[in-house]
């Protein structure tokens, strides 16, 4: 190829934004000529290389947007420690088809059993499969959602977390809350009800949940619509970060 013919080809790659194929192309011609590839299997390596390289750009752009603790993925969270149960479940959720029929995610279970790390482990991986996640905590939620709501911006907050596919509510429950609080929380869920799934955790188990939302009937409101088209884990295990310590403590005794 002469040169006029490179800054041409450099030039329709740039275009087509195949960027990967415009670093690659030459590179790979020359292993093509080293081990006689066919044309065809020279064009599937470079567009091979480039389809690669843009879901990883994707991926890392929706990881990005979401909000996720990178570090509790799915590799490190030992599968052993869960109820036999809840393993089931969570083959069947990493499907991702629960986002399609937007159905809802509860994950209970007490302090240390692993809600939040399974939580953002199932999150990265709706994530690889080209969903789109946001994570927060209640408590940082519940001042996005004030702040919206004072700048009577609240309709364009539910709109963006609407463009999600499924929104991380992490430890609902967890700091008492006051009613003004509550009150824009539960208009959240209300209008998200069957548009988009949440995936909620939390310490307290539904008897207790008027300790969050204050007023019974806003209580009984708001579980109706969680609940309506939902699954639900239930981490009944004892604490990793209990174990984890004591496991130290017997190995330093040892
Ligand atoms: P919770 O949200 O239920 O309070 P976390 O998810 O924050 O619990 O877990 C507490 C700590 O223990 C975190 O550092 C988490 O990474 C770790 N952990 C919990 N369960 C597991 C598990 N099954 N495998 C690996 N690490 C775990
Ligand atoms: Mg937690």
């Amino acid at each position: 190829m002469d040169k006029r013919q490179q800054s041409l080809l450099g030039g329709y790659l740039n275009e087509l934004c195949l960027t990967t194929a415009g670093k690659r192309y030459a590179d790979i011609a020359q292993k093509a000529q080293k081990d006689s590839w066919g044309f065809e299997t020279y064009l599937l390596e470079v567009l091979r290389e480039e389809s690669e390289a843009r879901k990883n750009r994707r991926v890392a752009r929706l990881l990005r947007q979401s909000g996720l603790p990178l570090e509790k993925k799915l590799e490190t969270f030992d599968l052993k420690r869960l109820p036999n149960k809840v393993r089931q479940q969570l083959n069947v959720l990493l499907e991702g088809r629960f986002l399609d029929h937007k159905e809802n995610i509860l994950i209970f279970g007490n302090p240390g059993s692993g809600k939040t790390h399974l939580v953002c482990a199932i999150g990265q991986e709706l994530i690889r499969q080209d969903k789109r996640v946001y994570f927060s905590t209640c408590a940082l939620l519940l001042q996005e959602l004030l702040a919206a709501k004072r700048d009577l911006k609240l309709p364009r907050l539910f709109k963006k977390l609407n463009s999600f596919q499924a929104l991380i509510i992490d430890d609902i429950g967890y700091v008492q809350q006051n009613k003004e609080e509550m009150e824009v929380l539960f208009t959240l869920l209300a209008q998200r009800y069957e548009r988009g799934s949440v995936m909620i955790t939390s310490n307290l188990p539904f008897s207790k949940w008027e300790q969050i939302f204050k007023d019974p009937m806003m209580t009984a409101a708001a579980i109706d619509r969680i609940v309506h088209h939902s699954v639900i884990l239930e981490l009944n295990i004892a604490s990793y970060r209990m174990n984890a310590a004591k496991d130290r403590k017997v190995r330093e005794r040892g």
